[in-house]
């Protein structure tokens, strides 16, 4: 059987089942953005790992060495802040090729540093061997939460608001600017910047995490449409997204009217945005958006409601059911 029949979810689901079956008792495993376990009292250790791979997450010519560097912390730091949690450590292992000078490595690792020391983590190891192919860049993180703190993909529940703490699509319209050539002005920089620049949402996480009635969180990696999907999995619900509610950038709105591209489809299926997906309980979401706005100076986004699991993730526009065109992003499934 062909990897892509069944995908990279597909094959999660196939392996993760006999591993999970053989944890012991505190341990939270396979399928959140970041494992638990227990620590000291109250105190939980997080721990996740991302890897990028040159070719299948970036191209060389496309980001320097140093927003590259950082970007690969960034990216752990945001399953960190999908759990609530405060980052603390990091390791990081590289796969080099033999046409990596050591400019471009030190370029990379001031990278790195630059938001390492800035969200207090430090690098504690990893490993540096050859690779006969391409860059391949791979950091696990280690962070903490207390107990009660940690907010799972598994609690959302029917009737529960769908919220997003950032715009979508920004990340997405980058990478396809970047495919085509280089971004022709300022807007178009500016995706390009959130492509290369993604800021892992630390504060607003553990402001979610600190409120009872938000009841799932997780962070945006291959775009609502995917992780969505996620959620509803865990949580054995269902979701409504109103694409009309999807928070898009004045830079996508105007980007997409030039390049003729449909801005909604790159907001729910783009990926790589980093921002957060939370479910908050319906008697207090209004409370949970004010309290956001009023924490941060920007709006938390309501773009749906959890539904039953039978009715699947379904789309609105105009308030009648309709459907994206592309799905979001699995490494192994295309279109
Ligand atoms: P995220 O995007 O938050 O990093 P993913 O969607 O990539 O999470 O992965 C889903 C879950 O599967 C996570 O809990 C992750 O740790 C786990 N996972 C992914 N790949 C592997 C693997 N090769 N071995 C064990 N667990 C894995
Ligand atoms: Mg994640």
């Amino acid at each position: 059987m062909k990897l892509s029949r069944i995908g990279e979810f597909g094959l999660i689901r196939r392996f993760s089942p006999r591993f999970l079956r053989d944890l012991p008792p505190g341990v939270t495993g396979i399928g959140d953005d970041c494992a638990i376990l227990p620590w000291s009292g109250r105190r939980r250790l997080l721990v996740t790992t991302d890897m990028l791979v040159e070719g299948a997450h970036f191209l060389r010519a496309k980001i320097s060495a140093r927003d590259l560097g950082r970007k690969s912390l960034a990216v752990n730091l945001s399953d960190i802040a999908a759990m609530g949690g405060r980052p603390s450590a990091a390791f990081l292992s590289l796969g080099i090729p033999v046409d990596i000078g050591v400019a471009w490595l030190d370029a990379f690792f001031a990278g790195l540093r630059e938001l390492a020391r800035r969200e207090r983590v430090s690098l504690l190891g990893g490993d540096t061997t050859r690779s006969p192919g391409p860059l391949v860049i791979n950091v696990a993180v280690l962070g903490e939460a207390m107990a009660g703190r940690i907010k799972l993909r598994s609690g959302a529940k029917p009737g529960d608001a769908i919220f997003v703490t950032g715009s979508l699509g920004d990340s997405g319209a980058g990478l396809r600017i970047l495919l085509a050539g280089h971004p022709r002005n300022r807007d178009e920089s500016a995706l390009v910047r959130s492509h290369n620049r993604p800021r892992p949402q630390l504060a607003e996480g553990a402001w979610l995490a600190g409120r009872a009635a938000v009841t799932a969180m997780m962070d945006i990696s291959d775009g609502i449409d995917s992780d969505l999907r996620r959620i509803m999995e865990r949580s054995r619900c269902g979701a409504a997204v109103d694409l009309d509610a999807l928070p898009i950038s004045g830079p996508l709105r105007r980007t997409a009217l030039r390049r003729g591209w449909e801005a909604r489809e790159l907001a729910a299926a783009g990926g790589e945005d980093y921002s957060l997906l939370a479910a908050v309980r319906s008697d207090r979401a209004a409370a949970v958006a004010r309290g956001f706005a009023r924490e941060f100076g920007r709006p938390l986004f309501r773009i749906g409601t959890i539904t039953a699991a039978r009715n699947g993730l379904r789309y609105f526009s105009g308030g009648s059911l309709t459907e994206l065109e592309r799905r979001g992003f699995d490494h192994f499934k295309r279109g």
